[in-house]
């Protein structure tokens, strides 16, 4: 008998530290070369040894890969994915730390040594030397090391039931690599005749307030989504400034409008969402110049929980339209009070409104063109893009300014959630009861995760269309950005997400409570899955 490698908590926390020490931060070169490392890894598990062909590495974008490892019980038809990302954020913050910031041992002793400087409750979590520190510990490279240790174990001892191992690039930005993968896992379907029956996530438990501590499961993920605008203005000089009117002005009607709104703002099951905000807001101005500004862009940030992108949009709209108005009410007043005849009323129009216009004007193949010739250039990011593409449409569609024109940039998560399927409830109630019993702990259950997750990309489940009003607005849609909308349809399944406690994921004080990691949810996910999810064969 062999002995499993990733069966005991010692075992587990050196696993993570070496798969910290893999740095991958998203579009590094770590990030392109961590799946390597994850798949030879993998390969010296007997199971994989036998079936190495079961362990697949497919393309993302930009030579990022993500892999897939297939445990499949030759009975079972029934699958849980087990999925996590890969990728993590920077290290700057570390300062002269940085160069330990993926070295978790060595790391936290250091931190030991200038305790002082950290905050309170990272300093007091240090000194009861429960927490191991370090880039990507909790967000989230512990949840794919507890799948690695699930799938060696069930493989070894041949649990019921089929595994995938999942693991992502690029989730910190654009989740390229889960929508990538949406497709990969429709063809794993197939090929092995596998009915999914679960999708595991296992990131991190997030505070739901600043000093929590509570351990929370998650049945669902909540949804974000950026509704953005471009103003366009009519250029002058300062000297004259009523000859114009300035983008800036224009942008700051909408953006007093958008910021903390409580229209967005849903509250479902007993959650509240967080409000909406800017994320950016800026003139298009390169240098500086006695022109006034004359284009300015905003991006908001608004979360969903049961809206769909189709209604994000008409109510973006109507508060566009009254801020439209607010704005042309307030220049008409500046302009009679100046004498001054008024350059025009700043209309509100849809970015598929704009396009329409422009092929109308100039036909399809110029607005292809348009398109073609932004999405080449790759110094700019998916939003840079959306706006020059609006931009350079604009500059010959004149005739519709001055106005604001509403659009979607990407990223776009759309929300998930199974409270309401009886599988999910039964994990639940498990999951809540094993903690009780075992650990002495108080489990909550939290219905849309709040830290946003690839598991947007699953189960989804609008019919009415939404996904339409996304795909009308998107001026990258199909060239640069895509959301494989049908083929997430095809993967109906619920959503779950057990992971491992830690705090401040994305901030330098980042750290995993190793009781938690090593020694609860290991038992928690290795018992709610023989318990609720395998077959009885
Ligand atoms: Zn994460």
């Amino acid at each position: 008998m062999t002995k499993l490698m990733w069966s005991t908590p010692e075992a587990l926390r050196a696993l993570l530290n070496e798969v910290v020490s893999w740095k991958s931060m998203t579009l590094s070169d770590g990030e392109r070369e961590f799946p390597f490392k994850v798949q030879s890894k993998l390969q010296d598990i007997p199971y994989f040894q036998a079936h190495p062909e079961q362990i697949e590495l497919t393309d993302a974008d930009l030579g990022r890969k993500f892999l897939t490892a297939l445990y499949k019980h030759p009975q079972a038809r029934e699958t849980i994915v087990l999925l996590s990302h890969f990728d993590t954020v920077n290290t700057e913050e570390y300062g002269d730390l940085e160069i330990l910031a993926c070295e978790p041992e060595m790391l936290t002793k250091a931190f030991f040594e200038r305790k002082n400087e950290l905050p309170d409750e990272a300093r007091i979590d240090l000194e009861s030397g429960n927490y191991l520190f370090g880039r990507g510990t909790m967000d989230m490279k512990m949840g794919l090391v507890l799948h690695m240790g699930l799938i060696e174990k069930a493989s070894k001892e041949q649990w019921p039931i089929n595994l995938i191992l999942l693991t992502v690039p690029d989730e910190e930005t654009n989740s390229l690599g889960m929508r990538a993968a949406v497709s990969k896992l429709i063809e794993l379907r197939t090929q092995h005749d596998l009915s999914y029956k679960l999708f595991l996530n296992s990131e991190p438990v997030f505070a739901q307030q600043p000093g929590d501590d509570k351990y929370y499961l998650y049945s669902g993920s909540i949804g974000k989504i950026m509704p953005s605008a471009f103003f366009y203005g009519m250029e002058t000089h300062v000297g004259e400034p009523l000859s114009g009117i300035s983008a800036n002005y224009i942008a700051a009607f909408l953006t007093q409008h958008m910021e903390y709104n409580p229209i967005f703002q849903e509250t479902v099951l007993g959650e509240k969402m967080p409000l909406p905000v800017s994320l950016q807001q800026k003139d298009l101005k390169m240098e500086y110049s006695a022109q006034t500004p004359y284009r300015a862009t905003a991006l908001y940030n608004v979360f969903l929980m049961k809206r769909n992108a189709a209604e994000i949009m008409d109510l973006f709209e109507q508060v566009a339209i009254k801020a439209a108005d607010e704005c042309n009410a307030s220049y008409q007043m500046i302009c009679s009070r100046e004498g001054v005849r008024p350059v025009g009323n700043i209309s509100v129009m849809r970015y598929d409104d704009l396009l329409k216009h422009a092929v109308s004007k100039f036909g399809e193949e110029y607005v292809q063109t348009v398109k073609m010739t932004v999405s080449e250039n790759y110094e700019m990011d998916d939003r840079e893009k959306s706006f020059r593409i609006i931009d350079t449409l604009m500059i010959h569609c004149q005739e519709l300014a001055p106005a604001m024109v509403l659009l979607y940039a990407p990223p776009y998560y759309p929300a998930v959630n199974s409270s309401d399927n009886p599988l999910v409830e039964e994990c639940v109630k498990f999951v809540k009861e094993f903690g009780a019993s075992n650990f002495n702990r108080n489990i909550k259950r939290i219905h849309y995760f709040n830290g946003i997750s690839d598991l947007s990309y699953v189960n989804y489940d609008d019919n009415s269309g939404g996904w339409q009003v996304f795909e009308a607005n998107t001026p990258v849609w199909g060239d640069t950005y895509t959301i494989p909308f049908n083929e997430m349809r095809e993967l109906q399944a619920p959503v779950l997400n057990v992971g491992p406690f830690g705090k401040d994921a994305h901030r330098r004080t980042e750290r995993l409570q190793m009781q938690s990691a090593f020694v609860e949810v290991p038992q928690i996910l290795e018992n709610m899955i023989k318990s609720v999810l395998c077959e009885k064969i």
